[in-house]
């Protein structure tokens, strides 16, 4: 026999009680039903993990079209002869390479028509004219969004979900002293507190060609930022606080009842775990607010209740994360409260999730409101346009976001009197995806492979890596949630070679490395400060458990900030609940993508000659262990640079240790990877900013896009309805309006004019340094500054396909040192036009679908492309593939291409770092808007920059941004929760409210009984608590003592105590040096443990079992004997479920608390989000 029923499913399943018009059975099932009648996130393709089983529906690959682009960002090197066996028949003597004409290449691109021609601009047609054609029949149409028959998003196997799967038996507690109240009599009247605000490939050909608007079109007179006026003007103006107003209005009604999208079948524990991973698939901290909560909340909110806060805002995630191809609506938002109370907590936090883009973002289809307003008709109404300059990843994210923003705020648009606002995209080039471009191969494979039948053969001339999916990547969503395109795990094994060919040695490159991780520490500890935030925790334990907290103190936030300033000597406010400032140390550097991972600790602490000892080094005879480096000098040199002071700092770690020629390769092997991730060479690198972003990277394994990365900007761009896109349309002038007073104009190079009430920007950073789109008013100084610190510098490609693969087909990465420019010199000056030239390969065939291999050239060699010939540096890097793979590699590949973004008019460079006179905030300076013209773009974004999920989240950012100009803050009713009294006196008072009586009295009917039966067999026995199964915990906190002093051992003077990081980093490396024969007492610990832990469960189990049975029993015989107040009403619902009544939200005339005309428009709106 089961456990006694317990008060959550009775609100959840429908039974028993009113239930509501669209909440039945729950809303959580609801989207779990649409999930499990498809598939799921998609696998990785073959070999890393199979190819996925399931067809994705929303497939936006284009099939293979010859279309020829004047979008050439390469140049192809195409082979005739001999290597066309690879396709066609073989020719016995290999020809010479051929250069072919940009013009002639192949480039399968999405095909839209333009929407505007220069005579006559649709923009100025009303906007129910279709402004886009449909996409060309080239193109897969994009697949009607049948939500309920889409396929089922879980997360992947290979993505599992950060915690341990629970226990199977669900615990069983009686109900917490309830704290639901019904809103609807709380409404109307209820006076608000004054509001106050809370405060060529690429090529340098690349847009050169034919097709190309000439150059000559743009205006001479293009102002160079800085040379304008306003540079004396001072710095950037704030950026508006996300406040939110208080408003004295009619609270909004919600058709749902509490806890409608929690699962009820779902142990408590199991469910918080799938919030938490929700929140942290999103980026947000699951146990605290984020600082914008924290300023929307203070006044509205206490401590205390921020637990229940976030386990719904948690909720609402979990919904999301779970199906991202379903938009959450507000009723499933609100449906996350566990008590009517919090109702309007769940919609605010709706509103913040759906504004920042945290859900409901991508390509999601969302229906809009079908009810036009009474007043005005679509004709008369006023509607405005937002024109977003740009699609790229940011663009088109912006552009996305928008129209799904104004859909989801349709009806506050037309309470305004106007229709929701168009977004127009104006893009230069003939194709969507700015640096994300995956250019097709004319090659066709003999025999196409099945996985890759009716896939592109492309290769990435721009962005390519998606750096981990895990902990809040949006790409994870749109790639696999959403596109469910098919995807290549990298495998990070990778060999160095020599320049001489051969695999250099394992223990010394890591030896090496190390080093180069050791000097890197060093030079962090001159980083920037980043500052830290208010850091407003729930109680975590609640939160673990799924509960919310059931003290409910009355001080808000503010009020009990403000009074503990108040105390002697206490700190102000703005220095309270401050997060703990954090120091990142680098600790490794990712070989794939340069980028340096770190963990908190503390810089340089131990003196220069033990670290090395540690990391294995012999120390030079007569070298002291108390022997130091000499850093600080360094970095007081005027113009000092990230790559001034590491040059300086290498030749001295030769002091201390022997260091060999070969030892200065792998060093500089490591700086140029470093590079890689810069595009630039690191003596343009701000020794203060260089790492600004570090704490940010992602988790999980790096991953490429199977038949190119292209197609998640494809999807963007098509998905669920195509954009208004406008592509051939180089933008040369903005006007715009700085005090948001007047319109804005964009002006195209061939004469088209656009008006816009908003602008968004996201030309990239090397097209805004090189001055040629004009702006005017010029930009302000503070902005125009930052364009010229920051740094966009250039990382170029060499992309050669071969018949057959003559390398290590297992293996994505290899590594080749490169001698310097003078041979065996130890001197940094002479490695750094060398060290980046083909110094990092990619084999790319699976997701290229043949066998091709991809060479970066970084740092100076980046710019050194540009202006190198094709046959040279397809002879080098044949000669550098030879040196590896002797004479199996043929003479020539049967195709080649060359990147070359300097060169790219649309780009300038490949993507933007820190420049040597950065500051610290130049980043968000670079995204702060100026009147009515916004930015976006990978160089506004100061935590992700240089990528394409930066890009990404800026277009978000600036989407959110854009719709607080128009809509204003959310709006917040107060209070915001109901007092857990008030409704009992308003309904005493009134006397009248039959529903909500009876809800109380079945729920004082529930707590007694709990109470009658707890009162005879206790409470249900405490599940045992999980042992830690791992016997790393055992042998951490046994060796605690000997890593911290082992910390302390050469410890720098100044530099304090190691901090618990430091003793735990400490203690993980001595575990991984500890044999084996030393691990095992802590590994029959651990087995000891288990076995004491299963023998525990047995024994609950039983208990458990018994206690239910008793409590069951014990619950009937209650039931019987003090009949349940609801046993009418459940007759009342017999009766109507007899007569075929399916819902039970029509109005009900003795409870008087419906409203007509919300009932009306819920009824049309149904699934409608609305502001
Ligand atoms: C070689 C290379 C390798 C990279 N590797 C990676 C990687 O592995 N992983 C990763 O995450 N990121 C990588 N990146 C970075 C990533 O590609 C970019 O950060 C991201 O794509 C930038 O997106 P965006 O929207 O900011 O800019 P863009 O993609 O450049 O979009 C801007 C758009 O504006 C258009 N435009 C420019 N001027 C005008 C004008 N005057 N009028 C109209 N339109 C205009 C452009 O044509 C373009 O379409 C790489 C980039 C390069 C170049």
């Amino acid at each position: 026999m089961g456990p006694p029923s317990r008060p959550r499913s009775r609100d959840s399943s429908g039974a028993g009680k009113r239930s509501v018009r669209g909440s039945s059975p729950n809303i959580d099932s609801r989207r779990s039903n649409r999930i499990s009648a498809s598939s799921s996130f998609a696998k990785p393709s073959s070999p890393a993990g199979g190819i996925s089983s399931s067809t994705p529906d929303r497939r936006v690959q284009v099939k293979e079209s010859s279309s020829s682009s004047e979008d050439i960002a390469a140049e192809i090197v195409v082979w005739t002869g001999d290597s066309m066996d690879v396709d066609g028949p073989e020719s016995p003597t290999p020809a010479p390479p051929e250069i072919s004409n940009p013009a002639d290449v192949a480039v399968e691109d999405i095909k839209m028509e333009p929407i505007l021609s220069p005579s006559s601009s649709p923009l100025s047609q009303p906007a129910s004219s279709p402004s886009i054609q449909p996409p060309s029949p080239s193109i897969e149409p994009p697949p009607s969004l049948d939500l309920e028959g889409s396929p089922a998003i879980q997360f992947d196997p290979a993505t599992p979900l950060p915690h341990d799967p629970p226990p199977p038996t669900p615990p069983l507690s009686p109900p917490v002293p309830a704290t639901e109240v019904d809103i609807s009599p709380f409404v109307e009247n209820d006076i608000a507190p004054k509001a106050e605000d809370s405060s060529s490939s690429i090529s340098a050909v690349s847009e050169h060609s034919d097709l190309s608007p000439a150059l000559s079109s743009v205006s001479s007179k293009a102002t160079t930022p800085v040379d304008n006026e306003s540079s004396k003007e001072g710095m950037a103006p704030p950026v508006a606080q996300p406040t939110s107003q208080v408003k004295d209005k009619p609270r909004r009604r919600y058709d749902v009842r509490p806890k409608v999208s929690i699962p009820p079948d779902l142990p408590l524990y199991e469910y918080a775990t799938q919030c938490i991973s929700g929140a942290e698939a999103s980026r947000l901290n699951p146990y605290a607010l984020h600082p914008e909560e924290y300023t929307m909340l203070r006044d509205h909110i206490s401590h205390t209740q921020v637990t229940t806060y976030l386990n719904i805002r948690n909720g609402i995630l979990r919904l999301w994360v779970r199906n991202p191809q379903i938009a959450v609506t507000r009723d499933e938002a609100v449906g996350c409260a566990k008590d009517s109370r919090w109702f309007d907590v769940a919609s605010l936090s709706f509103d913040w999730l759906v504004r920042r883009g945290y859900i409901n973002f991508g390509c999601v289809e969302i229906r809009s409101s079908r009810k036009p307003a009474a007043e005005n008709s679509p004709g008369q109404r006023k509607q405005k346009t937002i024109v977003v300059i740009g699609a790229g990843m940011s663009g088109l994210g912006c552009a996305r976001q928008l129209e799904g923003l104004f859909k989801q705020y349709s009806r506050r648009f037309r309470e305004m009197g106007e229709e929701p606002p168009r977004v127009v995209v104006l893009e230069g080039r003939s194709r969507v995806g700015g640096r994300v471009y995956s250019r097709a191969f004319t090659t066709r494979p003999k025999h196409v492979s099945p996985h890759f039948e009716g896939r592109r053969y492309t290769a990435e001339m721009g962005g390519m890596i998606i750096t981990g999916f895990d902990r809040g990547n949006p790409i994870n969503i749109l790639l696999r949630g959403q596109l469910g395109l098919d995807y290549h795990k990298l495998n990070p094994d990778m060999t160095i070679y020599d320049s001489n060919g051969k695999a250099v040695d394992f223990e010394r490159d890591q030896m090496v490395e190390k080093l180069y991780n050791d000097c890197l520490e060093r030079v962090s500890e001159y980083k920037f400060q980043q500052p830290t935030s208010k850091l407003i925790e729930g109680n975590r334990d609640l939160i673990d458990e799924g509960r919310d907290s059931s003290a409910e103190t009355h001080k808000t936030i503010r009020q009990a900030e403000e009074a503990a300033a108040a105390q002697p000597y206490a700190a102000p406010v703005s220095e309270q609940n401050m997060a703990p400032q954090v120091h990142l140390v680098p600790v490794s550097s990712d070989r794939a993508t340069g980028k340096v991972h770190t963990e908190p600790g503390t810089p340089g602490a131990q003196k220069a000659a033990h670290r090395v000892k540690d990391i294995g080094w012999t120390l030079k005879h007569g070298v002291s262990d108390d022997a130091d480096l000499e850093i600080d000098s360094l970095t007081q040199e005027p113009n000092a640079t990230l790559g001034s002071v590491i040059d300086k700092i290498i030749p001295q770690y030769r002091d201390l240790v022997d260091f060999t020629a070969q030892d200065f390769r792998l060093m500089n092997w490591h700086v140029a990877n470093l590079e890689y991730s810069n595009a630039t060479n690191y003596n343009q690198m701000s020794l203060r900013g260089w790492d600004i972003d570090a704490g940010n990277e992602w988790e999980g394994a790096h991953t490429m896009v199977v038949g190119g990365y292209q197609s998640v900007p494809r999807g963007l761009a098509m998905l669920p309805t195509p954009l208004n896109l406008k592509q051939k349309s180089p933008v040369q002038k903005i006007t715009y309006s700085p005090d948001s007073t007047g319109r804005a104009t964009v002006e195209c190079e061939d004469g088209v004019r656009v008006e816009a009430d908003y602008v968004v920007n996201t030309i990239p950073l090397g097209v805004l340094k090189h001055g040629n789109v004009q702006f005017d008013p010029p930009l302000p100084s503070w902005k125009a500054d930052a364009i010229s610190r920051l740094g966009f510098g250039v990382l170029n490609k060499v992309i050669l396909v071969y018949k057959e693969a003559f390398w290590n087909e297992n293996r994505d990465i290899f590594g080749v040192l490169r001698m310097p420019s003078s041979r065996h010199s130890l001197e940094q000056k002479d490695y750094s036009s060398q060290r980046g030239r083909f110094f990092q390969w990619f084999n790319i065939s699976e997701p290229s679908g043949l066998p091709v291999l991809l060479a970066l050239m970084a740092g100076d060699a980046g710019y050194d492309t540009e202006q190198s010939c094709n046959d040279d540096l397809v002879a080098e890097a044949t000669e550098v593939l030879r040196s590896i793979y002797g004479s199996k590699v043929p003479k020539q590949p049967v195709e080649a291409v060359v990147t070359r973004w300097a060169s790219d008019k649309f780009a300038r460079g490949s993507y933007s770092s820190a420049g040597p006179t950065m500051e610290a905030d130049d980043y968000d300076t670079m995204a702060r808007p100026i009147g009515n013209l916004y930015f976006a773009g990978e160089h506004t974004s100061g935590t992700h920059p240089a990528t394409v999920h930066g890009a990404y989240l800026s277009g978000l950012r600036a989407a959110s941004e854009v719709l607080d100009a128009m809509l204003g803050p959310i709006e917040i009713p107060t209070p915001l929760i109901i007092p857990k009294d008030h409704s009992s006196l308003k309904r005493k008072a009134s006397g009248v409210n039959h529903r909500d009586s009876l809800e109380a009295r079945l729920r004082q009917y529930e707590i007694d009984m709990w109470d009658h039966i707890v009162s005879l067999i206790d409470r249900r026995p405490a599940m045992p608590t999980k042992p830690a199964s791992n016997a790393y915990i055992f042998f951490s906190k046994s060796n605690y003592d000997n890593a911290r002093k082992k910390l302390e051992e050469g410890r720098r003077p100044g530099k304090g105590k190691p901090s618990a990081n430091e003793v735990r980093v400490m203690s993980a490396k001595m575990w991984k040096e500890t044999s084996e024969e030393e691990k095992r007492p802590f590994v029959e610990m651990v087995e000891e443990q288990k076995r004491g832990y299963t023998e525990k469960m047995e024994q609950w189990k039983k208990l458990a079992e018994e206690w239910d049975e008793k409590a069951t029993e014990l619950r009937l015989k209650y039931e019987k004997e003090h009949p349940a107040p609801n046993a009418s009403e459940e007759e009342g619902n017999k009766r109507r479920r007899a007569a075929g009544v399916e819902s039970y939200a029509e109005p009900d005339e003795d409870e008087g608390i419906v409203d007509e005309e919300a009932e009306e428009e819920e009824e049309e709106e149904d699934v409608v989000m609305e502001g």
